[in-house]
Parts: C-alpha cells; structure tokens; sequence
C-alpha cells in the first residue's frame, strides 16, 4: 500500500514538484487544525497548499508523488541546542556532572578534534536529525582556533539535508579548552570570523555564541552586544544550567550572571539562553521584561544530573521557551522525539501534576517555539508559504499502535523508527527510510573507527 510514482500531469492544472497524501497532516498552526486525511503540496523549497486530499490531487500536477494513506504528516521538529561535533564523544561522559564532564571529557578532546571528526560528528548528528524528523538545528560550535572545523560542520550537514543555524562561540575569559593548542585567537579575531561565516552563509544561518557569562569578560559581554547590533546577528548563550554558572559570576563580578547581562544592556529578544534550569525567581523577571528566549534540554538536563528546568514558571511569566537536545554527549542521542516524551513527562513529575504538560504543548514548543526562538517564521507550522519541512510518521509499529490521537501517539508511543520520510526545504533527504543524500552505512563505519581513534587519544591522555 505504500508507493512513490511520478503521476499522470494531464488531468491536472497546476504544477508542483511534490504532492504528498497521508492519512492525515498535524499542521500545529494557530488554530491546531489536523487535516483527516490530508495532503501537501510542494514547490521549489515552499508548500503550496496543504488539504484535504481529493482537493490537492484535483489541483495539481506533480513531478513526484508519495503516497502514504497510514502515514501522519507533522512540521519539522526544530532543535535549539546542540553540539554536533561532541557526536562523536557519545557514551564517553556517563555519569559525570557538567563541571566534571567539561574538564575530565570536553577540554582534553577538543584540541584533538581535526577535519575529519567534525565533518563525521556533524554528520551522524544530521543523520539522526533526519530520522528523528527534526529539520532545523541550531547547533552552538564550541570556539576553535582551528577554523576549518566551521566549515566542515557546514558541509556535513548540507550533504545530508536540513537547515544548520550555526552559532559560532566567542569567549574571552577561560583559557582551558584551547590549553591545548599553541595559539589562541583573540575575541576580536573570534568576531572577525562570525563576522566572514555571516558574510558567507547569511543572518538566519550564523548567530554569534557566547559560551557563558563566566567565559566572557564584562568587556567582551558588551562587545558581543555591539556586534550583534551592528550586524543584526542573532545571540545565544549557555545560561544557570548548573549552579556554579551564577555563583561564578557572583564571585567574579559581584552579580548572578542574568542580572549581570540585564545590567549592561545584553539581554534582548535576539538572545536564546540554553538550558535555564536554575534560573530564579528574579532571573525569570529580567528574561520575561526582555523577551528573551530559553531552549529546554530535559534529556541533558537529566543525564548530566543538572536539575528540572522552571519550565512552567518561565511560560507563565511569558519567556519564549523552545525545545532541544543538547549535543550527544550530554544526552547521547539528538532524538528530537525523545525529547518531546521526556520534556512533559519530567514537567509532570517535577509538579507531580499530570496536566503540567500535555502533548500538544510540547509539541508546539518544538515546532512553533523553535521558530520564534530561531526567529524563522518560515518554519515551524504547515502551511501555504511556508519552507516545505516536514515528516511522515508511520504509527504502525507495535510500540505505536493503535493509534486514537496522532499528537499522543508521537509524543507518547513514538520514537525514530516511525519516521519513514522526512523533506527540508522541499528536498526528500529521507525516503521510505532510506537517508538520499550520501551512503549512511559507509559514514556509519567511518564515524565508528574515527571514534574509536579519538576515544584511544583521550584514554592515553587520562
Ligand atoms: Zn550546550
């Protein structure tokens, strides 16, 4: 019951390059309509219509049609935080705490990350973004001073498919995970190549990243801020996601480090905080009266033993909040599902109140959320106009049957192995499972044994 053909174009008038019909599309627009069956059509990048069915065939003439009557369409789910080159750390950092895990696994790897294990990490991570149905990644590439790996992540992801925002770190106050390399650059060289990537790949795809308040110094703080204004680039940075964020920052600059930024004109509408988990009732105040917005990293949070995020307190206060993963090797997977299942479920226990959460709220954190956190109003629900992002979620599996309500399902039943296809910006990088843009076997055994390699150097390190 399931095929791919080209159709017949002479019954039809207008045309489109895909049409797409499935048992039903989960549009999570303003009105959270779900079309039961239902269908899109695409061209170029966009959708033209999304609908009932019969409408959309009457109407159009593809190039390409998919047919998936079992199949539920959902928008892209949209990551706000990542770390894709630590892909290739996943499963070495078990069972530490962040500070333990930044100094004992990520400063000794970093000066050991080449070309060749950024391209890879960057690689896997768009690989599991594609099967996990997530095609926007804002991924926060630690700073470097060896500026080939930008480029590398870049090229890995595109290959693969889906649209990489990448926020390029800067900071100017820690010299640890750069020990390892003869020459560091300074914050202005840092800024000089945001500002060559921005040139390069444009404002919606580089932000500039600081990696924490206490990375930074006051100075460099308002220099970031300058940067950003005068370019218009967008901002993000690591924020309370353990308590010694704050505490460092009281004890280097006599203030908690959201009060700090508040106090030197940092905090806007362009700057996402990751993670906020220890964000209090003060912090919550000041990221509210600037707009700012926060990225929920339940899986992360819950691994590296950093604490419940606020969540609810941040909504209710009006913080923008969107859903992520956080890099692989604070979560060891970057499955986007997941991270809808976990994010309500660690909301419920955390309030020990099952309506903390529901499905449809986290889903629409991960879709609608992400896109006015990324501020990207081209993404994020489905809808005429819009990029063509999109996956078909297949429920007919035994973890997923049966289904009543397709949002409970994927949220609650569903995982990796339902996402059949997945289109970014109208490009099939998934198709009936099967990932089009490069061999995912041969890049699955090279990541292997260049991980392999990478974990042997950091042993000998130890
Ligand atoms: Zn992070």
């Amino acid at each position: 019951m399931t095929h791919t053909s080209v159709t017949d174009t002479s019954a039809a008038s207008a045309p489109c390059d895909l049409l797409v019909i499935a048992a039903g599309v989960v549009t999570v627009d303003g009105n959270n309509t779900i079309h039961r069956p239902g269908a899109i059509a695409v061209s170029g990048e966009k959708i033209v219509a999304v609908g009932a069915p019969d409408d959309l065939m009457r109407t159009y003439s593809p190039q390409k049609r998919i047919d998936r009557p079992a199949c539920w369409i959902f928008p892209g789910l949209i990551n706000t935080h990542n770390h894709l080159w630590q892909t290739m750390l996943k499963g070495l950092g078990d069972d530490m705490g962040l500070i333990d895990w930044i100094r004992t696994l990520l400063v000794p790897t970093m000066p050991l990350i080449d070309d060749e294990a950024a391209y890879l990490g960057s690689a896997l991570g768009a690989l599991e973004s594609a099967r996990s149905g997530c095609t926007t990644m804002l991924d926060f590439m630690h700073h470097f001073p060896r500026l080939s790996l930008y480029d590398e992540t870049i090229r890995a992801w595109d290959e693969i498919g889906g649209s990489l925002v990448m926020g390029r770190s800067v900071r100017d106050n820690v010299q640890t995970t750069t020990a390892g390399y003869a020459a560091d650059l300074t914050l202005d060289q840092q800024l000089a190549h945001v500002e060559a990537l921005l040139e390069r790949h444009g404002r919606d795809r580089v932000w500039v990243a600081p990696g924490t308040v206490w990375g930074m110094s006051v100075d460099g703080l308002k220099q970031v801020r300058a940067f950003a204004d005068r370019l218009g680039a967008l901002i993000t940075i690591h924020m309370n996601e353990v308590p010694f964020d704050s505490e460092e920052s009281v004890r280097r600059f006599g203030m908690r480090s959201v009060p700090l930024l508040a106090s030197i004109g940092f905090l806007n509408e362009d700057v996402l905080h990751a993670h906020g988990v220890w964000n209090d009732d003060e912090d919550i105040r000041l990221l509210a009266k600037h707009r700012c917005a926060v990225s929920y990293n339940p899986v992360s949070n819950m691994y590296l033993g950093s604490g419940i995020p606020p969540i609810l307190k941040m909504r209710d206060a009006g913080v923008r909040l969107s859903l992520a993963t956080d890099g692989a090797a604070s979560n060891n997977s970057q499955d986007m599902i997941e991270a809808l299942k976990l994010g309500a479920l660690l909301q419920k226990v955390a309030h020990k109140d099952s309506t903390a959460m529901s499905a449809p709220e986290i889903l629409r954190m991960a879709t609608v959320g992400g896109s006015d956190a990324l501020q990207r109003p081209d993404v994020g629900h489905l809808a005429p106009d819009m990029r063509a992002d999109f996956f078909l979620f297949d429920p007919r599996t035994a973890r997923s049957t049966p289904l009543h309500d397709p949002i409970s399902t994927l949220v609650y039943a569903g995982g990796e192995q339902n996402v059949v296809t997945t289109v970014a910006a109208g490009r099939v990088v998934l198709e009936d499972g099967v990932i089009t843009g490069v061999n995912e076997a041969d890049l699955l055994a090279q990541a292997q044994d260049a991980a392999a390699r990478l974990a042997e150097k950091v042993r000998a390190l130890a």
